[in-house]
């Protein structure tokens, strides 16, 4: 990837986030106007995998019509279309994947979706990085 990627959404240049922690290492890019995300489909599997869901926080999710735009992948050149897939822990939930280089994008509330968790859940081990990931 050449120049800064921009944001699928907003065209807000993307900031790049690295976050290393032991056990919880996590690259990904962060739109500083709408507050999406992109990362690698295999981090958001494995945060998915270290946080039961308790509770889904679902008022800032994109309403349907902005939710099916079709999205360019922000680091692939030429931009790749990415592909709709609906979440498998909550239906309403709409992401984007690049079937390029298998990244994933996430807009503001959908992250908040998935990972809204109760308190004890980020207390434990290598959890701890989610609190970083949410503002
Ligand atoms: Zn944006
Ligand atoms: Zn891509």
């Amino acid at each position: 990837m050449g120049l800064t990627p921009s944001c699928p959404r907003c065209r807000t240049s993307l900031d790049r986030r690295n976050q290393n922690e032991p056990g919880a290492e996590l690259d990904s890019w962060i739109c500083p106007g709408c507050d999406g995300r992109f990362l690698a489909e295999s981090d958001l599997q494995r945060i998915e995998e270290t946080v039961e869901p308790v509770v889904l926080e679902l008022r800032r999710i994109p309403d349907a019509e902005d939710q099916q735009r079709i999205l360019g992948c922000p680091v692939c050149e030429p931009a790749e279309p990415m592909e709709k897939f609906e979440h498998h822990r909550d239906h309403r939930v709409v992401l984007d994947r690049c079937p390029s280089c298998r990244g994933v994008w996430l807009d503001g509330g959908e992250l908040t979706a998935i990972q809204q968790e109760s308190l004890p859940v980020f207390l434990v081990g290598s959890a701890r990085y989610f609190l970083s990931l949410l503002k």
